[in-house]
């Protein structure tokens, strides 16, 4: 089947109701009509995801955006001029259409136009708005392939292989306030670039609830993960693998996965949960260790993925 085909099969299963894992730019999502309740409903249940946790739900026009939203003001339109498609998502005021479970009962909704062609086609073919998080088991390694859907979800209907996600981290996620934006999730496009089109608003804590989904530990591997220098130094580089960056932590290390052979952060982004996948598999590796980056830029996005993957293993 020509890729048009399969797009077109893929769109008529969200028509349908069923469950369709499709490429975005960030991560792999798994798909369904958001405005189908039943079928969202498939999603909590394929993931295993508490309802406590909302969807984002993917758009392939403004028009659509316009039937999901209250009101749509200039802001929403200069950060959709600059960003969209892209790797953002905003947190807007929802209207009524917007069931309940996807937003998980808020009275907002997260919405992102992707930057990738097959989605995009996916969307606009289906016509249908698509509620899609990551296709992966809930609090689990985030997919960049169809590989990696296919292994922690092999049952679901159908998954539009597009080859691996150019970003590899999942969109950063803000909401506007009287003052300018926060973020509820830091991604490849940071608090600077958005800062060139409306004010940082940093006065505010993030209100407890305001991002439900935002967890301590996620990400995670089945395998301990340990940050190089951070919470332990290894002295037992015995059956480790080693998400390296710089090269510097490479010697005594049993392997290693480089994910950027110029320092180049967006590689890291791009390539830390191909790695952590591959340790994962790898029956020779019992602990993963990642090399740690400084917190700024994209940086923040990458610390964040990799203390949450760390979580639940730093003090066991
Ligand atoms: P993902 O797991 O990548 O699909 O991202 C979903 C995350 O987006 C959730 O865990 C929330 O933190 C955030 N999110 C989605 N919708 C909303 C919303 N209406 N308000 C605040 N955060 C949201
Ligand atoms: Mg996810």
């Amino acid at each position: 089947m020509s890729n048009k085909d399969n797009i077109k099969l893929a769109a008529k299963y969200i028509q349908e109701g069923k469950l369709v894992a499709f490429p975005t730019e960030t991560v792999y999502g798994l798909g369904a009509n958001a405005l189908d309740p039943m079928a969202v409903a498939k999603i909590f249940e394929a993931k295993e995801r508490p309802s406590f946790d909302p969807l984002i739900v993917h758009i392939g026009s403004l028009d659509q955006l316009k039937s999901l939203v209250r009101e749509i003001d200039n802001r929403i339109l200069k950060i959709a001029n600059k960003f969209w498609p892209g790797p953002l998502t905003m947190v807007l005021p929802k209207s009524d259409i917007v069931p309940d479970l996807v937003t998980s009962g808020l009275n907002t909704v997260g919405i992102r136009m992707p930057g990738n062609e097959i989605a995009l086609e996916l969307i606009r073919t289906s016509d249908r708005p698509i509620a899609a998080p990551s296709a992966n088991k809930f609090g689990r390694i985030s997919p960049t392939t169809a590989a990696h859907v296919k292994k922690q979800l092999p049952d679901i209907d159908y998954i539009l292989d597009g080859g691996k996600t150019t970003v590899g981290i999942e969109s950063t996620i803000i909401r506007l306030t009287d003052k300018g934006f926060q973020i509820l999730r830091n991604g490849i496009i940071t608090r600077e670039d958005l800062e060139t089109i409306l004010p940082f608003d940093g006065n505010t804590e993030i209100e407890k609830g305001s991002a439900p989904g935002m967890l301590k530990s996620h990400y995670s591997p089945r395998k301990k993960l340990l940050i190089a220098n951070e919470n332990i130094s290894i002295t037992d580089f015995s059956k480790s693998g080693l998400i390296s960056f710089t090269g510097k932590l490479e010697n005594g290390v049993d392997k290693v996965i480089r994910v950027s052979e110029n320092d180049d952060l967006k590689d890291y982004a791009v390539n830390m949960f191909e790695a952590m996948h591959a340790f994962e598999d790898d029956t020779d590796i019992e602990t993963i260790i990642a090399e740690p980056v400084e917190e700024k830029g994209i940086g923040i996005a990458i610390m964040d993925r990799l203390r949450k993957a760390e979580f639940d293993w730093r003090n066991q």
